[in-house]
C-alpha cells in the first residue's frame, strides 16, 4: 500500500538542515552533481537528504562535498534514531554551548562597559547623562563583545559563506552582514545581542522542528523490537522481530504488543487497534482472524503465525508513508518557499536603498551639507536586513502540516502527503461507492432463487455455481456466498480459469461448461455479447428482470448466476449500512458539502434504496468501472473539487481521477488504498467530518501564522523607517514571532 522508493537510491544526514530555506540552498548546489533537483528529496524534519541514484552513478564523495559548499554537512545514514550514544557531545550540544557562551560573555561585556561608563544606562545608551558625552567602550568590553559574536555567528558563518558564493543572499548571510555592519557603525552591544538571539532563535527552531519530528517517530516506536518464537521443542525463545520469518508461531502474552502482523492460531482475546486504526475500543479476535503489529493484546494468551515480515507490516507501511508524506509538500508550503524566495532579496534591495538613497536625497537637498547623517539611515538599512529574515515565515507551515500528518494518523486517518492535507476542507462535492464503503460489506445471503424452467436445477446448484467461482474473490458479496454454500453443506467443485471482473462478477469454467456470476448490468452485456463473452439465446430477460426486481425490493443486492446458454438462479444478499451513515451524510452537509452522491456498480433498486437510508439523494447505478471514473470526471466538471470514496479495485481508476481519493484503509483493497490519498485505518466514515474539520483548522493556523509573521515584518518595518526600531528588537521580534508560530502549530498534535 505504499509506493516504494525508486530501487536505486541512498540517504545522507544533514547536518543543519531545519528549514525550508537550506533545502534550497541544497538544491541548487547538489542539484547539478546528481544528475537535477527532482533526484533529491529532503526530509526536513528528521534531517535526511535521499538520493535517487545508485552510489555508482553519483559518488556518495562529491555528493558531501556540494553539501559541504552549502555550509551544512552529510554524514552517511543510520536508522538509529536521533542522539543516541553514537554522536559526540560536541556534535549534540556545541550549538547550545556556544549560544550559551554568547549570552554570558554579552553580559559581561555589558558589565564591564557599564562599570566604566558610570552605570547601565549610559552603557546602554552610549551617553553619559551626567556629561552629555558619548561613553567610550573600554578594550575589555570590546574583546569580549567580539567573542560573543563570534560564538554566536559560529554556526551561521560557512553557510553565510556559502550563500554569498552562490550570489544567494539567505537569513545567515544577512544576519552576517547586520552584525558586521554594527560593529563597524561601533554598536558592539547591538552586535552582540543580535549574534546571540540570532543563535538562540536557531537552536529553538532546531527544538521545536526536533518536537515535531519527535511526534511522528513516536508513530515508529510503536513496533516492538521482540518477538516470542515458540521452538519446535515447545520451548520459547526471544528473537528481534527482524529476523522472524514468515509462518513462524509466536507467542504473546497478555497485555503485550503483538510484534508482527499475523493470523491467530490458538486463543481468543480483546486486541487494542489504536495504534493502528484509532478505534477507541478494543477488537475481539479468535483463531483465524488477522493481528496487526504494533496493536496491543488484552486479556488472552496468544498464539499467532506471522504473515509478513518485519519490514511489511500495516504499520512499517503507515510509518513510511507518513515519512513520505512530508516530502510531497502542500500547496501552503510551496507558496511560502517561493515567497520567502523572493522576499529575503527583495528586503535586502530595500536595505541597500535605505542605507544610500536617503542620505544622498538630503545631501543634494542640503547642497552635501547634511551628508552627516548616513550613519542613521545606514543602521536603519541594518534593521531592515534583520527583518529580512523570513523564517518564522518559513518554519511555520511545514511543522503546522507535520503536525496535521502525525495527529491524523493517530486518528485512524493516513493522510499520504502534505498535499492532501488541505484538499479535505476545500471540497465541493463526494463521491460515494456503496457495496463496502457505505455498507459494511458483511454481506449475508438471504435468499437462493433457482430460475430455470424445467430441467430441475435446483437452489443447491445455483449456490455451488456461485461458490465455485467465488472460492478465491475478496469481493464482500464473493465472501457471502461462499460461507452460505460451506453453510448450507453444498458440495462445491472447483472452477477453473476464474476470471475477476471488477464492478461485474466472475467467469469460469466448472466441468468444462463456461458459468458465471454477476450484476444484472452484466447479464445485459452479454446478452447484447458486447463484451465478446458469446449471447444466451435462451433468456427470457423480462422474466429474470421481475424476479430480480422482486429479490432487490428491501434494498437486497441481487446477482444473477448462469451458464453459456441459460440463467440459472439468482441470489439475494443482505448488506446493511455502516452504523453512523446517515448522521454522517448529515455532518457532511453541515459542513456545507451539499453534494454527495452515490456511485454503484449494484442494481437500480437496491442503490436507491439505500441511498434513501443513508440519506444521500443523487444516485447513479449499474456503473462499470469506467463509468465511475466518467461520473467522477462530471462530477468535477460540474462542482470542482471531488472526493471519490471507495474500497474496490472498481473505485480505483475513480479515486485517481477525483481531487482527493478515500479509501476504506481496512476493508479496502490493496488497489484502492494504493490509489488513495487518504486512507480511514479503522473503515470509519465518521473520521470523514472529522478530517474535513482538521483540514480546515491545519489551513486556518497557517494562514494565521502566515499573516502573524508577516504582521510583525510589517510593524517592525514600519517603527525601522521612522528610526524607532534598534536591531536587537527586531531580532527579538523574529524570534517571538518563530516561537509563537510553533506553538501555533503544535496546538495540531492536540488534534
Ligand atoms: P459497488 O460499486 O457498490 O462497490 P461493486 O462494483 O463491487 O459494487 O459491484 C457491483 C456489482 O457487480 C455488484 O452489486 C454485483 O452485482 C456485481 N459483482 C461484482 N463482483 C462480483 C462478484 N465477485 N460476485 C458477484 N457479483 C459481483
Ligand atoms: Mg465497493
Amino acid at each position: 500500500m505504499t509506493e516504494s522508493p525508486p530501487s536505486q537510491f541512498y540517504d545522507l544526514r544533514v547536518r543543519g538542515m531545519d528549514c525550508a530555506e537550506e533545502v534550497a540552498a541544497l538544491n541548487r548546489a547538489v542539484g547539478p552533481v546528481v544528475g537535477g533537483e527532482e533526484r533529491l528529496q529532503f526530509d526536513v524534519l528528521r534531517g535526511r537528504m535521499r538520493v535517487l541514484a545508485s552510489p555508482d552513478e553519483v559518488s556518495v564523495e562529491e555528493v558531501r562535498k556540494a553539501v559541504a559548499r552549502t555550509g551544512m554537512r552529510a554524514e552517511p545514514w543510520s536508522d538509529e534514531r536521533e542522539g543516541v550514544g553514537a554522536e559526540s557531545f560536541w556534535a549534540r550540544r556545541g550549538r547550545t554551548v556556544l549560544t550559551a557562551l554568547s549570552g554570558l560573555l554579552t553580559l559581561g561585556g555589558f558589565a564591564l562597559h557599564a562599570a566604566s561608563a558610570g552605570g547601565p544606562v549610559a552603557a546602554f545608551t552610549g551617553i553619559d547623562p551626567a556629561t552629555g558625552a558619548e561613553t567610550a567602550i573600554p578594550l575589555a568590553a570590546k574583546v569580549l563583545y567580539l567573542v560573543a559574536i563570534l560564538t554566536g555567528v559560529w554556526h551561521i558563518l560557512p553557510r553565510a559563506w556559502g550563500a554569498a558564493r552562490a550570489l544567494r543572499p539567505d537569513m545567515n548571510l544577512l544576519m552576517t552582514v547586520a552584525i558586521t555592519g554594527a560593529v563597524g557603525l561601533g554598536e558592539w552591544l547591538e552586535a552582540a545581542s543580535v549574534a546571540f538571539l540570532f543563535a538562540l532563535s536557531q537552536a529553538l527552531e532546531g527544538w521545536s522542528v526536533g518536537r515535531a519530528r519527535r511526534a511522528v517517530e513516536s508513530l515508529l516506536d510503536l513496533s516492538p523490537t521482540v518477538a516470542r518464537v515458540r521452538r519446535a521443542d515447545g520451548g520459547e525463545e526471544t528473537v528481534s522481530a527482524g529476523d522472524v520469518p514468515v509462518g513462524t508461531t509466536v507467542v504473546v502474552k497478555p497485555g503485550e504488543k503483538i510484534p508482527l502482523d499475523a493470523e491467530i492460531v490458538l486463543g481468543t482475546s480483546e486486541v487494542d487497534q489504536a495504534p493502528i486504526t484509532g478505534e477507541s475500543l478494543p477488537v475481539y479476535k479468535g483463531p483465524g482472524d488477522e493481528v496487526f503489529a504494533g496493536t496491543i493484546n488484552g486479556g488472552g494468551a496468544l498464539e499467532v503465525r506471522t504473515t509478513r515480515p518485519a519490514e511489511e507490516t500495516t504499520l512499517a507501511h503507515i510509518v513510511r508513508l507518513v515519512e513520505e508524506a512530508q516530502s510531497r509538500r502542500s500547496p501552503a508550503e510551496r507558496w511560502v518557499e517561493r515567497f520567502a524566495r523572493l522576499y529575503t532579496p527583495a528586503v535586502m534591495a530595500l536595505a541597500a536603498a535605505v542605507m544610500v538613497l536617503p542620505p544622498i536625497a538630503v545631501g543634494i537637498w542640503a547642497g552635501w551639507a547634511g551628508w552627516g547623517g548616513w550613519s542613521d539611515w545606514f543602521y536603519r538599512g541594518l534593521v531592515l536586513l534583520v527583518i529580512g529574515c523570513p523564517c518564522a515565515l518559513v518554519i511555520s507551515t511545514p511543522v503546522s502540516i507535520v503536525a496535521a500528518l502525525a495527529s491524523a494518523a493517530r486518528h485512524g486517518v493516513l493522510i499520504k502527503g502534505g498535499l492532501f492535507v488541505e484538499e479535505p476542507g476545500r471540497l465541493d462535492a463526494i463521491a460515494f461507492d456503496k457495496t463496502g464503503t457505505l455498507t459494511t460489506g458483511e454481506a449475508r445471503v438471504v435468499r437462493v432463487v433457482a430460475l430455470d424452467a424445467g430441467d430441475g436445477t435446483g437452489e443447491a446448484e445455483v449456490l455451488a455455481v456461485a461458490a465455485a467461482l467465488e472460492a478465491r474473490s475478496e469481493h464482500p458479496l464473493a465472501r457471502a456466498i461462499v460461507a452460505h454454500a460451506a453453510e448450507r453443506g453444498v458440495a462445491i467443485e472447483p472452477a477453473e480459469d476464474v476470471r475477476a471482473l471488477p464492478g461485474k462478477g466472475a467467469v469460469g469454467r466448472i466441468g468444462g461448461r463456461e458459468t458465471w456470476v454477476g450484476s444484472h448490468r452484466y447479464l445485459v452485456d452479454r446478452l447484447g455479447g458486447g463484451d465478446g463473452q458469446g449471447g444466451s439465446p435462451a433468456v427470457d430477460l423480462a422474466s429474470v428482470e421481475e424476479r430480480l426486481a422482486e429479490l432487490a425490493a428491501d434494498g437486497h443486492t441481487a446477482v444473477v448466476v448462469g451458464d453459456e446458454s441459460r440463467v440459472l438462479g439468482a441470489i439475494a444478499l443482505a448488506d446493511g449500512l455502516r452504523p453512523g451513515v446517515p448522521e454522517v451524510i448529515k455532518a457532511l452537509r453541515r459542513r456545507g458539502l451539499d453534494h454527495l452522491v452515490m456511485l454503484t456498480g449494484d442494481n437500480r433498486p437496491t442503490a436507491l434504496a439505500v441511498a434513501k437510508e443513508a440519506g444521500i439523494d443523487e444516485v447513479h447505478a449499474e456503473l462499470l468501472p469506467e463509468d465511475k471514473l466518467g461520473a467522477v470526471e462530471e462530477l468535477v466538471a460540474r462542482h470542482g473539487r471531488v472526493a471519490m470514496v471507495g474500497d474496490g479495485v472498481n473505485d480505483a481508476p475513480a479515486m485517481g481521477r477525483s481531487s482527493l481519493g478515500i479509501a476504506m484503509g481496512a476493508a479496502g483493497t490493496d488497489a484502492a488504498i494504493e490509489t488513495a490519498d487518504v486512507a480511514l485505518m479503522a473503515d470509519d466514515l465518521s473520521r470523514l467530518p472529522w478530517l474535513i474539520d482538521h483540514s480546515r483548522r491545519t489551513l486556518a493556523i497557517i494562514r494565521q501564522n502566515i499573516g502573524f509573521a508577516l504582521g510583525v515584518k510589517l510593524v517592525v518595518f514600519l517603527l525601522a523607517t521612522v528610526g524607532l526600531a534598534s536591531l536587537w528588537a527586531a531580532i527579538a521580534a523574529d524570534m517571538g514571532a518563530s516561537l509563537l508560530v510553533i506553538a501555533n502549530a503544535l496546538r495540531l498534535l492536540r488534534g
